[in-house]
């Protein structure tokens, strides 16, 4: 009898899910850029929030690091939830679609709800919230969007604070992290 090889499916491969979710989410972001003034290109930032979760988090749950890297794909692209459950499975969809804005909704009503609702999301989705704060405080301060005042971070800090006050609990460690990044930005916005 000969040796052969039997492919696992790939769906029970972690790594394999995470590559192709990073695949999935550069593919479908890949004409979009940050609001920095090189343009960043957009995969960077949902990359980044599945590396903080990884590495700085130890979160080792699969589906929330997909999640994470697909969390802007319904939101900003033309991606819809049946697609994310299609490729993905269910548990992802139902997280990335917990994370979602509703962009028929004015933009202060879009920023309220998240206020409002980030105490009832899913422990998952809270992780995932939790470091997309962290990224865009991060980023507001090393590569902010382009021509905001002082003023304008501010703003953004105070409201990104209200939301991750909602969510206080998901993971202690990295809302210590969202707090000195919050403190040390605002010290540098100035
Ligand atoms: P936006 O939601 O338009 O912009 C912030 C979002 O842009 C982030 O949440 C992030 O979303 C994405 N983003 C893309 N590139 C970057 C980057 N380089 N750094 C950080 N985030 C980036 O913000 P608002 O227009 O709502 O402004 C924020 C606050 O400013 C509000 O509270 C508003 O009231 C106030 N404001 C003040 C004005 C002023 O002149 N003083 C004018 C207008 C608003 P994602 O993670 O989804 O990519
Ligand atoms: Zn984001």
């Amino acid at each position: 009898m000969t040796d052969r090889v039997i492919p696992l499916p790939l769906h029970h491969d972690g790594i394999a899910l995470l590559l192709k979710a990073t695949a999935f989410a550069a593919e479908k972001h890949r004409s979009q850029r940050r609001k920095d003034s090189a343009a960043s290109p957009y995969i960077n930032h949902p990359i980044a929030l599945a590396d903080l979760l990884a590495n700085a988090g130890g979160v080792a749950d699969v589906d929330v690091l997909c999640a994470a890297l697909l969390h802007d794909t319904i939101e900003d692209t033309d991606t819809t939830p049946q697609e994310l459950r299609n490729e993905f499975g269910a548990r992802i969809e139902m997280i990335v679609a917990e994370v979602t804005d509703d962009k028929a909704l004015p933009k202060d009503v879009r920023k309220q709800l998240q206020v409002e609702r980030a105490p009832y999301a899913s422990p998952e989705a809270k992780l995932v919230k939790l470091a997309d704060k962290i990224c865009n405080l991060r980023d507001m301060v090393e590569a902010p969007p382009h021509g905001w005042s002082g003023q304008r971070k501010r703003e953004y800090f105070e409201w990104a604070a209200r939301v991750v006050d909602g969510l206080r609990g998901a993971h202690p460690y990295l809302e210590q992290v969202f707090d000195e990044q919050y403190s040390r930005g605002l010290l540098e916005i100035g």
